[in-house]
């Protein structure tokens, strides 16, 4: 597809109304690009909108109004069938490898980026609408979302930033009052997502698929002044553009592998370049550790398996280092010198990878320095996890007690089929923190912060999906939510919230639900 083809504009801001008394004061940076990098289109409005949920606390920190966004004015701009003074929606215009099959054109097929804020924190964030009726992406989509996948989203994406992990995040749910036809007729929902852009390694992929070395070049100096503004000054910006996203990456795919939590579907149209997670589909939280593990129903290779993520997260930098080889090579001023340093800057993953593995590891062990053999015990502790079918994040955290007071050991070898196991492996750790400086308290305090009590876990997130869907009940969704987004604290009478499932309630497999 040339330039030229980009998708036309549909609509202005079709006959949607503007709210005259809710405030977003919207400041958009994003549809001053230009017109190739989107579709101006307005969402389509539902027959009857409803708040499910809205993120009193998510919306202070972006200087909204919760009271206002609960009014019957502010759940129709959440549903698309008002707009908020200011904004300019649009479909972002993207490309993606999925499943390593490039697709030169997705985009935003069932979403519109309302706007922008300053939150609190003076970060620039996103308002999007996902489930907003169909763009000029939509392909054979509906443009819509199902209750279900919109709330699994909003659970696991607030459970993630609980976490301290970079994620989008969910600032309301609403449903339509209208139907969306899957696999069976579900009701119909729109999520209202924050992020810190929405831009991907698929937006940057989009232009140099085409040629279109200004539009890359424009991009790159967007993503740098939003998200590495320090790079702007730096010899090669672009280089060190590449060389953050990459960071960042790092970063991010190592603290999931800390929580076992598995992504599911890392095409590279759901990698951000900003560094956060983006895209709950079908994702999930491990429970027995296991590298091979996969819970997409549409992953059958096993391409984003738990232990692949690493792999998975270089391969698609290593398709932003192509996308970004025309003005690389602009500053470089040879084709060899430009892959050099392409080649140079991915090269830089796996170290950094492996660093913050290592170190976010330690915490995980209570140890506070370093010290050669550290990787081995780790290594060793998810080995006989692995064998003896131990919970991931339960034994982690019970880890913490025994840290405190050794006699606690009983609970962490009960999660083992042979306790035997535990115990050798119990007597070499508990050596190696002889040589820790802190004190047991302090260390169990520490590994408390490290190792959550509460995931969203997977047969909890189902269960609390098919009472909204089928009986209208919101209690498990908010029980739920009020768990997992206070993950690192011990609180009583929650033990069905830390427990891995039955046999019998065993959740094995997610479906995106798009
Ligand atoms: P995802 O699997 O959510 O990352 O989506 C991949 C692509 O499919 C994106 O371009 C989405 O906008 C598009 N898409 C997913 N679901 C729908 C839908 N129901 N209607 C239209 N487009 C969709
Ligand atoms: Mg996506």
């Amino acid at each position: 597809m040339s330039s030229s083809d980009a998708p036309v504009i549909a609509s202005p801001t079709n006959s949607v109304p503007v709210s005259p008394s809710v405030q977003f004061n919207f400041e958009n940076t994003y549809a001053r690009l230009p017109d190739r990098f989107f579709s101006r289109l307005a969402p389509t409005p539902v027959a009857a909108p409803r708040l499910v949920k809205l993120n009193v606390e998510l919306s202070r920190s972006l200087g909204l109004d919760p009271d206002a966004l609960a009014s019957a004015e502010g759940v129709e701009i959440l549903a698309g069938n008002r707009l908020a003074e200011g904004a300019e929606p649009l479909a972002m215009a993207y490309a993606g490898h999925q499943f390593g099959h490039f697709v030169p054109q997705l985009g935003d097929g069932r979403a519109n980026l309302l706007g922008e804020v300053i939150g609190q924190d003076e970060v620039r964030y996103d308002i999007q609408l996902k489930g907003s009726g169909p763009t000029p992406f939509s392909r054979r989509g509906d443009g819509r979302a199902a209750l279900g996948p919109v709330l699994r989203e909003y659970i696991v994406s607030e459970a993630m930033a609980a976490l301290g992990v970079p994620t989008t995040r969910a600032l309301a749910a609403v449903t339509t009052g209208e139907r969306v036809l899957r696999e069976r007729i579900l009701p119909g929902a729109v999520l209202t997502r924050v992020a810190a852009s929405h831009l991907r390694v698929g937006t940057f992929q989009y232009f140099a698929a085409q040629g279109d070395i200004e539009g890359t070049r424009t991009l790159a100096d967007y993503a740098i002044a939003r998200h590495y503004p320090d790079t702007a000054q730096a010899k090669q910006p672009y280089r060190a553009l590449l060389d953050g996203v990459i960071a960042r990456q790092a970063h991010l795919i190592a603290e999931w592998m800390l929580l076992g939590f598995v992504h599911g579907v890392m095409n590279t149209d759901n990698t951000s370049i900003s560094g956060e997670t983006i895209d709950y589909g079908p994702c999930a939280f491990l429970e027995v550790y296991d590298p091979a593990a996969v819970f997409s129903s549409i992953d059958h290779q096993g391409r984003y398996a738990y232990g692949n993520q690493s792999r998975a997260a270089l391969w698609n930098l290593a398709r932003l280092a192509e996308a970004l080889l025309p003005v690389l090579e602009q500053v470089k001023g040879s084709e060899e010198a430009t892959l050099i340093s392409a080649k140079e800057a991915l090269a830089a993953f796996d170290p950094q990878f492996e660093a913050a593995y290592g170190a976010g590891m330690r915490r995980k062990l209570g140890l506070f320095t370093e010290r050669e053999g550290d990787g081995a015990l780790a290594q060793d502790l998810l080995q006989i996890m692995a064998a003896n079918r131990a919970d991931f994040t339960l034994t982690f955290r019970r880890l913490c007690d025994a840290a405190a007071v050794p006699e606690r050991d009983k609970e962490v070898r009960a999660l083992f089929a042979d306790p035997g196991v535990y115990d050798s492996w119990a007597t070499g750790w508990r050596r190696r923190l002889e040589a820790e400086p802190a004190s047991a308290q302090e260390r169990a305090a520490a590994m408390r912060m490290a190792n959550p009590a509460f995931i969203p876990r997977n047969h909890l997130v189902q269960a609390a999906l098919d009472a909204a869907v089928e009986r209208q009940d919101l209690q498990p969704f908010e029980e739920l939510l009020d768990v997992v987004t206070r993950p690192y604290e011990d609180r009583a009478n929650l033990e069905r919230y830390a427990t891995p499932a039955r046999p019998e309630e065993c959740v094995s497999q997610t479906f995106c639900g798009t």
